[in-house]
């Protein structure tokens, strides 16, 4: 019998109506191991509704009593972790050490807005004027919604959830139609720790959901993560629609690798960058840029010689370092770059299209080997385009500033790093380069909780970064009251632009 996934709405699973489903996969088996529903403009409408009833309660609800409901939520997260981590492998493919690291990583924004109450807290000045004082609140916006890409089925929800609800909102998330799970799973979680039906709600679904959600006049703040193309829509209707928006869309980042690096330590940072997760990480370093020829010639020569061993397989097998991609379609796409690649020009130091994997389970699995081009240039479309896969591409540059100029000129700045002894050097590198996110010999700098994570460029729309004090931001409407009282008040009107003495 088909499994086929529920909407949950108002603190129960709801069976969708439309009529439409989408299918789910296993990638490492290539079967089909599940169907989802995809809402209508009437079943989003209903999700909405309900966030919208149980808003005036939880937003009136103490930030204490909030936070405790996320205190609560962190322990079960902490207790199901192995569970969760099961339930995206299964579904995204990625090996399951890795899927317990996107847990970790969620859960830590979690404990971020479990200090909602702190984080509430606003500004005070007294005798802004003789005897005038002003305070300012930071309130919830109302109903807010999430939606979401396939390539982190857990950690991304928690980057927007958490904090908008430890501020008060109410929340629908509309996941990625490829791995719905691991959303319903934590909507259960927050359930179970005490969340009031309504505050936090799944809707299933593809564009349809998306532009209801878009549309509907009680959603007041959208937040977004997937594909460029996607985001800039996402983040043009929505404020069209009068929303906030953050819509945080795609990447290619460099790691560039000084002549006074370490090389080992190099090496083993472009191969978890560049190969874990299968590539299909926004944080992925998907191009290597060694400084000069002989760095280059070096860094080729070690890191085929990895790549040909990269262990490949089914997310399941502890000793896997990588698994499959998440569905046929996207295998096929990237192993249409390696095609293109050749057709361009670079050289292909290792060919990743013919994988042999050794459980027989797996003979339909989407399974594609580590992937190294060597004189890539900036022409390329493999270098210009996003690949979102195991494909590594090596530009050569004759020096440091080259590097940069490179990296600025490139349309993403999402993240990016170098690899240096020098301080000098990596000191420039953070003040000159034009990217959200940057690591000096740390290959990906996603921020912890407590700080922001967003890129520049058209890596990011929207005025906003995730979670830490700029998602507290996101997620809450300042107001600022100014008061007197009448020993305070001079008598007589005013007419004039009233001026503080
Ligand atoms: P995607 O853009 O295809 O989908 C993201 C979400 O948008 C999904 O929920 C999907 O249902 C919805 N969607 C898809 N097409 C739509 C349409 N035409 N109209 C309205 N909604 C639509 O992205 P994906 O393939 O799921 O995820 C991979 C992409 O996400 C990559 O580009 C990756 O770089 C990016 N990503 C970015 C970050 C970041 O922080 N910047 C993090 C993770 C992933």
């Amino acid at each position: 019998m088909t499994n086929i996934v529920s909407h949950f709405i108002n603190g129960a699973p709801v069976d969708g109506t439309s009529g439409r489903l989408g299918d789910v996969y296993n990638p490492a088996t290539g079967r089909n191991s599940a169907k989802v529903p995809l809402a209508t403009a009437a079943e989003v409408d209903r999700a909405v509704a309900a966030a919208r009833a149980a808003f005036p309660a939880w937003s009136a609800a103490t930030p204490l009593r909030r936070a405790r409901v996320m205190f609560a939520f962190k322990q079960l997260l902490e207790q199901n972790a192995d569970r969760l981590a099961s339930l995206i492998t299964a579904e995204h493919g990625k090996v399951h050490s890795d899927a317990l690291g996107e847990v970790t990583r969620g859960l830590e924004v979690v404990e971020f807005a479990c200090g909602g109450p702190h984080l509430l807290k606003g500004e005070v000045a007294e005798n802004v004027g003789t005897r005038v004082d002003s305070h300012s609140l930071r309130q919830p916006l109302g109903v807010v919604a999430g939606i979401t890409p396939f390539n982190f089925p857990a950690m991304v929800p928690l980057w927007m959830f958490p904090v908008a609800l430890a501020c008060g909102n109410c929340f629908i998330l509309k996941p990625s139609e490829r791995v719905p799970s691991a959303a319903l799973f934590m909507a259960d979680l927050l359930t179970q720790a005490g969340l009031p039906d309504g505050v936090f709600n799944v809707v299933h679904g593809d564009k349809v959901a998306v532009d209801a959600l878009l549309s509907h006049p009680d959603v007041k703040a959208v937040s977004f993560v997937g594909s460029t193309p996607i985001a800039q829509y996402i983040y043009a209707t929505g404020a069209a629609n009068g929303k906030r928006v953050q819509a945080l869309g795609g990447a290619k980042n460099h790691m560039v690798i000084m002549p006074d690096a370490d090389l080992d330590q190099a090496v083993d940072a472009l191969m978890g960058a560049a190969y874990g997760s299968a590539g299909e990480r926004c944080m992925a370093i998907s191009v290597a840029v060694p400084v000069t020829e002989a760095v280059a010639d070096a860094l080729v020569e070690r890191l085929a010689e990895r790549v040909r061993a990269l262990k490949i397989g089914p997310g399941t097998d502890p000793s896997a370092e990588m698994g499959p991609l998440v569905t046929r379609q996207h295998r096929d796409k990237v192993r249409g770059y390696i095609d293109l690649g050749i057709e361009e020009g670079a050289k292909l130091v290792v060919d990743g299209r013919r994988v042999e994997i050794a459980d027989p389970e797996c003979g339909d699995g989407y399974f594609l080997g580590g992937t190294l081009f060597d004189h890539v240039t900036p022409e390329m479309r493999i270098y210009r385009e996003e690949i979102f896969g195991p494909v590594l591409a090596v530009v050569r540059v004759p020096d440091y500033r080259t590097a940069v100029d490179l990296i600025n000129a490139h349309e993403f700045g999402n993240g990016t790093a170098i690899f240096t002894r020098d301080g000098d050097t990596a000191r420039a590198f953070g003040a000159e380069i034009e990217v959200g996110m940057v690591g000096v010999n740390v290959p990906i700098p996603v921020p912890m909780a407590f700080h922001s994570f967003g890129g520049w460029k058209r890596s990011l729309f929207g005025d906003h970064h995730m979670h830490g004090p700029e998602g507290v931001r996101f997620y809450t409407r300042l107001k600022t009251i100014t008061s007197r009282w009448p020993t305070g008040i001079r008598s007589g009107a005013d007419f004039v632009m009233p001026t503080m003495k």
